[in-house]
């Protein structure tokens, strides 16, 4: 299932990242991850002369980043109203402005290095087409008003759906992200960076004012470290874990013969449906996302793909699926991303996360603020962000549920005795048995070949579920993923499960 954006393998060729870390080094900056986040951290540190090293577990933007929607907006859902009744006025408007700041500096760096990535500007619509939500609108409208912000007020906004009413962000933008990452790669590379896949970070320890970044076989020494692995898969200092969970989202991209509608569009209802067009072959595909649920809670091909291929067969009857994917992202309590020192104790490792599906805009900021702290400048933006920040949460719905659904997986699941029989289980699908008191997840495969894994995951030891769409064992706690076959495929686990012989 792979994106639209990862579908043409020309486009990460010749970019000259390096296969894997076969030796100790030395350098400025480690980063941690090779996702939009680090690699714009990456970018603006070696044009300030850094000498930056980045570590990616798997290839450069082939995890969250390149299975995006890839919209560039400060419009994130309806969420100015929430922020100026949590967080008052002048919070409001940085945080409105930072994300304006963010479309301006991406288009400055595609400007700059000439950068071939769809990039177009298009309004942003958050739409209703239920009467009861026409007020949320409206609250929306009034509150990013008062922050000195020219939004509207409107019905029509191109979308053949019924609207009834819509906020409207003028001058926002879209692109491929991919086709962006791929030249930030090259621009870090061709200035003295050096980029390694299939290198995995497993700890960081600091040594004397410096860090030690370690991975299974090889050691880097560095003055700062940056974390943009998206969850952090450091557990201690931090505890990230009790402040984030994941999300999960899916996306199809379709060919039809109508035509197609400008803007980029997501609904006020929960679960949101996002809509966008985008290039393909010189065609013009239409996008359309949504479906979300906590990562690790089960869910249908019905309930999710099936959901959005109602959609679009409704309002384009001739619509022919040409990809379909899905991904997750990180999504804080009080739905601020942390960013900033990791903690008080490691002050020069950074960190970049809690980006609630809104990561285009908010990883550029996250890399401004960051290079600022490491280059010594004043960011106005900074202290909206702070990870070490200890306020209310205002959440609290949220909060109850985290706590709800990771106690359900952690103590009621164990307790939970699966009736589920080793012979019930049918091919091409997976669950857990219990033998002996001990849980064993099994997955046949289309020929009946068996894969049997123990279930429980490598970051924290939460039990895991399994994920019939992906055929993935995924964790409901923090959202790591593995494959049938156990092998990692998301973080914040590492490490792949153990695996039992048959
Ligand atoms: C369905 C969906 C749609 C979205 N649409 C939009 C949108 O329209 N607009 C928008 O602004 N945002 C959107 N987002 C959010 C946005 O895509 C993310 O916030 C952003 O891509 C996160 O980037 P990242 O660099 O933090 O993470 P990633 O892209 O996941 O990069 C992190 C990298 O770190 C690597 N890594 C992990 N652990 C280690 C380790 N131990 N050692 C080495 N490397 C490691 C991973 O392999 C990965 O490549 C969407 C999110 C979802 C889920």
């Amino acid at each position: 299932m792979n994106s639209l954006w990862l579908s043409n393998n020309e486009v990460l060729k010749n970019i000259n990242v390096k296969n894997e870390l076969t030796e100790d080094i030395t350098t400025d900056i480690c980063i941690i991850g090779a996702g939009i986040f680090g690699l714009t951290c990456g970018y603006y540190l070696t044009k300030l002369g850094y000498k930056v090293t980045i570590l990616e577990k798997s290839e450069i933007a082939s995890k969250t980043t390149g299975h995006t929607t890839a919209k560039i907006t400060s419009q994130h859902g309806l969420f100015y109203d929430y922020l100026v009744n949590s967080y008052g006025q002048k919070f409001a408007k940085d945080y409105l402005y930072a994300n304006e700041e963010a479309i301006q500096n991406i288009k400055n760096i595609i400007d700059e290095e000439n950068i071939n990535c769809d990039f177009r500007l298009q309004n942003a619509y958050v739409y209703t087409t239920k009467k009861e939500e026409i007020s949320l609108i409206k609250k929306e409208v009034n509150a990013v008003s008062t922050l000195d912000y020219n939004c509207e007020l409107v019905t029509k906004t191109g979308l053949p759906l019924d609207v009834l009413a819509a906020i409207c962000f003028r001058n926002q933008a879209e692109f491929h992200p991919v086709k962006y990452l791929a030249r930030l790669s090259k621009c870090i590379t061709k200035a003295n960076g050096e980029i390694y896949n299939n290198t995995t970070a497993v700890d960081v320890k600091t040594d004397n004012g410096d860090y030690i970044t370690y991975t299974k076989d090889h050691n880097i020494k560095s003055k700062y470290v940056i974390i943009a692995s998206h969850y952090p898969f450091i557990n201690f200092p931090g505890l990230y874990f009790l402040k984030m969970y994941q999300s999960t989202s899916y996306l199809i991209a379709v060919d039809t013969k109508k035509t197609l509608f400008n803007g980029m569009h997501i609904s006020s209802s929960t679960p949101a449906f996002s809509f966008r067009t985008a290039k393909y072959n010189n065609k013009e595909l239409l996008l359309i996302g949504g479906m979300d649920h906590k990562t690790g809670h089960p869910s249908s091909y019905k309930d999710t793909y099936g959901k959005l291929e109602e959609i679009s067969k409704k309002y384009y009857p001739d619509s022919e699926i040409l990809f379909r994917w899905n991904t997750r992202d990180c999504i804080s309590l009080d739905k601020i991303p942390y960013i900033g020192s990791f903690s008080t104790s490691m002050p020069n490792m950074f960190i970049g996360t809690g980006f609630k599906k809104w990561g285009m805009t908010l990883s550029n900021i996250a890399a401004n603020i960051i290079v600022d702290k490491i280059s010594g400048n004043y960011n106005k933006y900074a202290y909206l962000f702070k990870p070490s920040r200890i306020k209310p949460i205002k959440n609290i719905d949220e909060l109850k549920n985290m706590v709800v659904q990771s106690t359900n997986s952690l103590l009621l699941d164990k307790l939970k005795k699966s009736n589920m029989d080793f012979e019930k289980i049918k091919n091409n699908s997976g669950s857990i048995i219990e033998v002996n008191g001990e849980k064993i997840g099994i997955y046949k495969n289309p020929d009946g070949k068996i894969y049997a894994v123990k279930p429980i995951c490598t970051h924290l030891g939460c039990l895991l579920s399994w994920n019939d769409i992906d055929k993935t064992w995924d964790c409901p706690c923090h959202g790591s993923r593995f494959n049938f076959d156990g092998t990692n495929l998301y973080d914040p686990a590492f490490k792949n499960l153990d695996i039992y012989d048959l």
